[in-house]
């Protein structure tokens, strides 16, 4: 039977970008002791009374259909966490609770829309952006920021490609180069957006990990709010990516509409999940800080290494629990030099190319294993560079 051309184009064909790390598994799964810097992935696992909550609500009852758009009380701790961040008066109408930030990406996709319709991302990118604004039938019109820049977009660069576009999908802190985006990018974005009337879809997941400077959440700047969906996920800030638990902030009329999506979609998440969430955000930003905290040490670690020689370049970044890696000097293409330091010394990390033609002949490592483990592969990277680039 012939499946709809939506779904069998969901990749655009060719690679997905995950070659690298599917060789790395297979290695593992043979029994070769693979260090893997690859998946956005804690070290950690879920804190135990977050989990004890998860079980007691269980026990309680909480296990048949939860509200869907989000229990009060987790869309009110989602609402007083956003306005405490970004200063911008939130209420539970300006929130819906989804299955992950994932699912509020397509949500917010399919809500702002329509079929071959043009939708603006920023490359590099989340791997899964363009498989996700093809799947709300969206056309992915890509603007590549620049190595030169730090990757910061440029205001002129969204601007052109802004022409009858329909939205333009942003992260910061950004995943896969850890940068986050300057008052003035921000800016610049903003008039694009105004401009060109255009939605802005804001993913803000790792909105608890920053290392330096500030987080600006662009639903705050003037005139945006109205324009604006912000998604926001449990996953990294809490480290609870199994739970499956995010959301979208936006204006109350549009949340009204994706809460009449979500009833046709995935029904809500579990009300033990919701509850789970609700008790861990009212742990409150120490709790943030605390789960952010290997990542902040593991970065000061890398600067240092990484310092100390000149072959392997850091691209200044300011959050996210990834560093991207200039590794030009070597002659490699990021594919080459990820797939020849796997072979050579068994160290997965994810070619820049699997992020989008933007980060070529860069490497993303994450920032996910314990402190000496990764300093000692850091090192192996730098010197493997070093050799590479003779
Ligand atoms: N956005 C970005 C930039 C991500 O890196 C991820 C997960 N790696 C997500 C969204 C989705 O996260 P989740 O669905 O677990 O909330």
């Amino acid at each position: 039977m012939q499946l709809s051309e939506r779904i069998l184009g969901l990749t655009g064909g060719g690679s997905d970008g995950w070659d690298l790390f599917n060789k790395a598994r297979q290695m593992m799964a043979d029994g070769v002791d693979v260090t893997e810097l690859t998946i956005g992935e804690h070290d950690i696992r879920t804190a135990a009374p977050i989990l004890q909550e998860m079980h007691r609500t269980a026990l309680q009852g909480h296990t048949g259909y939860a509200s869907i758009p989000g229990t009060a009380a987790l869309r009110d701790a989602v609402a007083a966490r956003t306005e405490a961040l970004t200063g911008v008066k939130t209420r539970r109408e300006n929130v819906v609770i989804t299955p992950g930030g994932q699912a509020a990406l397509f949500a917010a996709h399919i809500a702002v829309c329509d079929p071959g319709d043009t939708a603006l991302y920023v490359d590099p990118y989340y791997a899964t952006y363009p498989g996700t604004i093809r799947g709300a039938s969206a056309l992915p019109r890509s603007v590549r920021a620049r190595a030169e820049d730090a990757f910061q977009p440029r205001e002129d660069d969204l601007r052109a490609a802004a022409e009858g576009a329909r939205s333009l999908l942003v992260n910061s802190p950004n995943n896969p180069t850890g940068v986050i985006y300057s008052a003035s990018t921000w800016e610049g974005i903003a008039r694009v957006c105004t401009e060109a009337d255009l939605w802005l879809i804001s993913d803000e997941v790792y909105d608890s990990q920053v290392w330096e400077g500030e987080h600006i959440s662009p639903r705050a700047l003037p005139g945006m709010a109205d324009r604006t969906l912000v998604v926001g996920s449990m996953s990294k800030s809490h480290a609870m990516t199994g739970s499956r638990c995010g959301w979208l902030i936006g204006p109350e009329d549009a949340i009204a509409q994706l809460i009449t999506l979500s009833t046709h979609t995935n029904y809500g998440v579990p009300g033990y999940i919701q509850d789970a969430s609700s008790y861990a955000l009212g742990l409150g930003p120490e709790f943030e800080a605390e789960i952010a905290a290997p990542f902040r040490r593991r970065r000061a670690l890398a600067q240092d290494i990484l310092s100390a020689q000149n072959t392997v370049g850091l691209i200044p970044s300011g959050g996210a629990m990834y560093l991207m890696l200039d590794i030009r000097a070597t002659g490699l293409s990021g594919d080459d030099f990820a797939d020849k330091l796997l072979d050579t010394h068994h160290i997965a990390v994810m070619p820049g190319e699997s992020f989008g033609a933007a980060a070529s002949g860069h490497v993303r490592v994450a920032m996910t294993i314990e402190d000496a483990a990764f300093a000692d592969a850091l090192r192996m990277i730098c010197r493997f560079a070093e050799r590479l680039a003779r």
